[in-house]
């Protein structure tokens, strides 16, 4: 089990307020500023945090709904009764 919180994070360059990592790009940055080089840093790295759950939610759920087909596969329970009963005549 892993529990993750993750937190709010709002920061802006001093120098270069106006830079958004998400918008503007690594590309943007004004003369090496080490900020917007961190800001880009903690966007790209946070891209890939969301990509890393993302892939195991889609893996946990694949592994619930092998779990689900391998007990359908199996059948039914053979302590649990029927609620039907078969006529034979
Ligand atoms: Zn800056």
């Amino acid at each position: 089990m892993l529990t993750l919180t993750l937190k709010l994070f709002r920061r802006a360059c001093r120098k270069h307020p106006g830079f958004n990592p998400a918008l503007d790009g690594r590309g943007a940055v004004k003369g090496g500023c080490v900020a917007c080089n961190l800001l880009c840093d903690v966007y790209e790295k946070h891209q890939e945090l969301t990509r890393m759950l993302d892939a195991a939610d889609i893996q946990t759920a694949r592994q619930r709904e092998q779990a689900a087909r391998r007990e359908l596969a199996a059948g039914p329970d053979p302590r649990q009764g029927t609620l039907f009963i078969e006529v034979t005549a």
